[in-house]
């Protein structure tokens, strides 16, 4: 199975949001449960910081779509496919 990692170039990113509310999937899950938490969306702004959230044990998770990475004014994002069994 492969699993997608991002990961944010801690130096560049502003903690704009930008990634956040374009995610699709971030966006389906606003729509459907109206709120955002490391519970439920797949990536998140921290201490100015954005991060991805990977939880194997939930159905979603990121899907690669690269979506944020071509939206990040900073350019700040970069995506890793790791397989996992
Ligand atoms: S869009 Fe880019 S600069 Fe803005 S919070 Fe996300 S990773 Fe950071
Ligand atoms: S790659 Fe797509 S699904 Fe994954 S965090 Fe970025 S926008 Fe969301």
């Amino acid at each position: 199975m492969q699993v997608y990692k991002l990961k944010v170039n801690r130096n560049i990113c502003t903690g704009c949001n930008i990634c956040v509310v374009s995610c699709p999937i971030n966006f389906d899950q606003l729509k459907t449960k109206s709120f955002l938490s490391e519970k439920n969306a797949v990536i998140l702004v921290k201490n100015g910081i954005a991060f991805d959230v990977y939880d194997e044990n939930r159905k979603v998770n990121c899907d690669g779509c690269g979506v944020c990475i071509q939206n990040c004014p900073q350019s700040a994002i970069l995506l890793e496919i790791i397989e996992v069994k």
